[in-house]
């Protein structure tokens, strides 16, 4: 738990650091932390104290701990919501970005319940819809200008300033409707004033993800970025693709934002061809998207590199690059006294038929395998989410597998 102390040290051995600057290529090291949860020394063979709790990384990779940059863990306050276990550091997460689950009539019973007792650090982006995800869909969250209230959301962020980093806008016409890219503006309008970043969905136009490009600025987030919808794939409008390659150029961050219709094999597999890569890997895990097609982040990450993502880039996309995004410090995560954060894990072989949003399958020839989140002087055992048989759903717009 947060806040509670280990009762002993905790001492990591047989690891080889990745994405830590120049520590990266120290080889083989042990790690010890001590019952603070600080480091308190690594280098190769630690001789360590007799009363410490031992994990052997068997030679795994250890990185900072990643960082899940769009998820949905209002579980109970919006009925789309997982819970943070669910997706955190038994999944080798350890940072965990909430993209706009609560808005800010809503903000403080997410603090409340789910910020403030969970192991996983939490951080996220408010809603700029007052009543966020309730009903997600359902009773959409920007339907006309009675669903912001300016006034509030500033209130709500000076009272929350170390909780959100930044407004999220859904920018499509399931949730919008006729609205179009006015949404977009007035959530510019405040993320300035907050000097904030910004994170919007694209999806079905309006609004246009070419007039989203637009408005944001450097620091702000595109996600579901390689989305394969109609009308708002970079992959179909040679324009679109070039203005989306210009403006990563300048500083607008792509995030992967995979979720159950948003991340789609073959626009990936062009982009990345053409040298466009996204900045952050993300999952957009939520309860319908979670059990098919997503499953966790590692899978994602595993996706992404069975396109051509090199593997230190992609794990970068979940540790440098979200951090940056959340201001999140990334200096000397391997020196004596830092507080511990890491993620242990394997680049393994493997044959697994995998599913992006849009139906089409590939086959993962090699897939992250999380091992361990390390937060402080706990080590928490993780794996890949196993995913349920599927269901076929009824609900009101038709059937859906979930
Ligand atoms: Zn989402």
């Amino acid at each position: 738990m947060t806040g509670e102390k280990a009762s002993k040290s905790l001492l990591l051995t047989n690891v080889k650091p990745m994405a830590f600057g120049s520590h990266t290529d120290a080889g083989i090291i042990d790690i010890l932390v001590d019952a603070d949860g600080r480091i308190a020394a690594f280098g190769p063979q630690l001789a360590a104290p007799g009363d410490v709790e031992r994990i052997d990384g068997k030679g795994a990779w250890i990185s900072p701990g990643w960082i899940d940059l769009h998820v949905h863990i209002w579980h109970g306050g919006t009925d789309i919501s997982i819970r943070p276990s669910e997706c955190g550091a038994e999944r080798g997460v350890t940072t965990l970005v909430d993209a706009g689950s609560a808005g800010e009539a809503n903000f403080h019973g997410f603090r409340e319940y789910i910020i403030e007792p969970s192991r996983e650090r939490i951080k996220a982006f408010l809603n700029l819809g007052s009543i966020g995800l309730v009903a997600c869909n359902r009773v959409p969250e920007l339907r006309d200008i009675k669903d912001i209230d300016l006034d509030r959301i500033l209130e709500c962020y000076a009272e929350n300033s170390e909780h959100i980093v930044g407004i999220k806008v859904r920018a499509s016409h399931v949730i919008t409707g006729s609205w179009g890219v006015t949404p977009v503006k007035l959530g510019k309008k405040i993320a300035k004033i907050l000097k904030v970043p910004m994170m919007v969905h694209v999806g079905e136009p309006p609004a246009l993800y070419d007039e989203v490009l637009e408005i944001l600025g450097p620091g702000d987030v595109v996600t579901h970025c390689f989305n394969g919808k109609a009308g708002s794939s970079i992959m179909e409008d040679e324009d679109l693709y070039n203005l989306a390659e210009r403006c990563a150029g300048e500083g607008i961050r792509l995030d992967i934002g995979h979720g159950g219709a948003s991340f789609s094999f073959k626009v990936a597999e062009a982009a990345i061809k053409r040298g466009l890569l996204p900045y952050s890997i993300s999952t957009d895990l939520h309860g319908h998207s979670m059990n098919f097609p997503v499953w966790d982040l590692a899978t994602t990450m595993s996706k992404l590199l069975s396109v051509g993502m090199p593997f230190d880039k992609v794990v970068d996309a979940v540790t440098h690059a979200p951090a940056s995004v959340i201001k999140l410090s990334m200096d000397s995560r391997l020196s004596i006294g830092e507080r511990a954060d890491f993620t242990i894990f394997d680049l393994v072989d493997a044959d697994l038929e995998a599913t992006d949003s849009n139906g089409d399958v590939s086959r993962l020839k090699k897939l992250f395998e999380p091992r361990y989140a390390v937060i402080g002087a706990e080590a928490i055992t993780a794996s890949r989410y196993v995913p349920r048989a599927r269901k076929l759903v009824r609900h009101s717009h038709g059937y859906s597998w979930r």
